[in-house]
């Protein structure tokens, strides 16, 4: 029991002294230079140092140098507490590495070695790295092996190089590329890149697609030095280019349909119907209406069979034909005259027609041939005397009773010449007087306007013209003493 107590105890031990080897810790290595700032070909002198209670007992490390910055002084490699040391200057292309060996462990600071760099070119860096570092735990005070491939401490020492030489190269921006500036330090190499803006476009309006009724265009900017599209925007739609058209026309039975067609790309709309149109009504006679009878009629659409239910036409008004002589009147004779219908003989209005009366003509009437009765006297008045001296006159009147034929004329005629004679303007008076001796017959003749004779009548008269009384007339005609009687 006492033997397996201690067994128990002896694993803990060995347990708790794993754990405490876990938590050994490394031992502080640091570099410091005696100068960062310095120029060119100046020389920087590097020590590695170890701080208090480090228990350091061996260490491998590489110093890593940036050779085209950096030459070891040869023969600078001053090492301090360190028994046992090599130093391989050419370790590696970058490298030196130190590997030093202690009598016993450190327990104080110390320096571990100290190394120039002459400076070839400014902006270059120093560090360690520790490859192996033995330690003695101090507690167990037994030795441990830290065996580390990077940095112990963040010990970098940075030789900073002003930049004070640079050489500059631009790219000239374009407006589709942005520009550079790099400027190169010309010592170290170091490069700063600066960006040019990229140029503006040289825009010029282009359209992509062009807008149509049926969609939308587009258009853009075209930049006419690197052919770059941009700034795409919608060309709105066109507008329909609408015109009305009929989809199905209209009739008189059927309903049409208009609408608005786009004459472009077909595009229909406003769909509306069409009234229907009236019928063309056309009047059918089936029978025709007469003054005695209606007739029948329909009327039919000219373009459908629609029909009206059949309608009556009225009797006809009578077709009177006004004032047809039924029996012509005579001279003595009235006539008989009415309206007659030229359809149905209907008469009305019967009138008698007034005898024409005669048309008497050369003592005749033209018509009927019945003598003209004599209503007129037609004679020569008898003169006061019927012996007239010589020179001496008379005038000779007719005497009419009654009313003459119209155009009736009087002639006048001597038997001889024993008397001068002049007539009157209207013929009813003649003037004679008195020339040679003798008797004389006078004769007037009524005539109608053709000139046939309607009466007569005559007179003898005796011319008192013997050679004494010629003497006596040329005297009584010297003297202003002729005379002509009136009657
Ligand atoms: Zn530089
Ligand atoms: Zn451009
Ligand atoms: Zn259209
Ligand atoms: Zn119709
Ligand atoms: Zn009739
Ligand atoms: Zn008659």
């Amino acid at each position: 029991m006492k033997k397996t107590l201690s067994l128990i105890i002896a694993v803990i031990i060995t347990l708790s002294s794993l754990t405490l080897i876990s938590y050994a810790e490394t031992p502080n290595i640091s570099m410091i230079a005696d100068t960062t700032n310095v120029n060119v070909g100046d020389v920087v002198t590097v020590t590695v140092k170890v701080a208090k209670d480090s228990n350091l007992c061996s260490v491998t490390l590489d110093v890593i140098y940036d050779k085209e910055c950096f030459e070891v002084v040869k023969d600078s490699m001053h090492a301090t507490e360190v028994m046992g040391t090599t130093f391989n200057e050419n370790y590696a292309a970058n490298k030196a590495r130190y590997v030093g060996t202690l009598e016993r462990f450190l327990k104080n600071e110390a320096n571990l070695f100290s190394i120039q760099f002459k400076v070839l070119k400014r902006g270059g860096n120093i560090s360690i790295e520790a490859i192996e570092v033995y330690h003695i735990d101090d507690v167990e005070r037994k030795e441990v092996t830290t065996a580390v491939n990077n940095s112990l401490k963040d010990d970098t020492i940075s030789i900073a190089c002003p930049h004070t030489e640079k050489t500059t190269e631009t790219t000239d921006a374009t407006c589709s590329k942005e520009g550079k500036k790099v400027e190169t330090c010309k010592e170290c190499g170091h490069k700063t890149e600066t960006v040019i803006a990229k140029l503006a476009h040289t825009p010029k309006d282009i359209v992509t697609k062009e807008a149509t009724c049926k969609e939308a265009g587009e258009k853009a900017k075209l930049c006419t030095v690197c052919n770059e599209i941009y700034d795409k925007t919608a060309i709105p739609a066109l507008p329909h280019n609408m015109k009305d058209i009929v989809i199905k026309e209209t009739t008189c039975n059927e309903e049409g349909i208009k609408a608005k067609k786009c004459v472009i790309c077909g595009y229909i709309a406003d769909e509306t119907y069409l009234p229907r149109l009236p019928h063309e009504m056309q009047e059918i006679i089936i029978e025709e209406a007469t003054c005695i009878k209606t007739g029948k009629k329909i009327e039919q659409c000219r373009n459908c069979n629609y029909r009206s239910i059949e309608k009556t036409i009225p009797i006809l008004p009578h077709t009177m034909e006004k004032d047809v002589i039924i029996q012509e009147p005579s001279c003595t004779e009235p006539g008989i005259k009415a309206d007659i219908c030229s359809f149905c003989d209907k008469t009305t209005n019967i009138t008698t027609i007034q005898a024409t009366g005669h048309n008497y003509k050369n003592g005749k009437c033209v018509n009927c041939g019945e003598a003209e009765p004599i209503n007129f006297t037609f004679e020569i008045q008898e003169p006061s005397t019927k012996r007239i001296r010589c020179k001496d006159g008379i005038i000779l009147h007719t005497k009419i009773t009654g009313k003459l034929p119209k155009g009736a004329k009087i002639e006048w005629s001597a038997n001889n010449s024993n008397f001068n004679i002049e007539k009157s303007a209207d013929g009813t008076e003649l003037t004679i007087i008195s020339k040679d001796n003798g008797y004389t017959t006078f004769t007037a003749i009524l005539c109608d306007a053709d000139g046939n004779e309607l009466a007569k009548d005559s007179v003898e008269m005796y011319s008192k013209s013997g050679f004494f009384d010629k003497i006596g007339g040329f005297f009584r005609g010297l003297f202003g003493l002729s005379k002509i009687y009136e009657n």
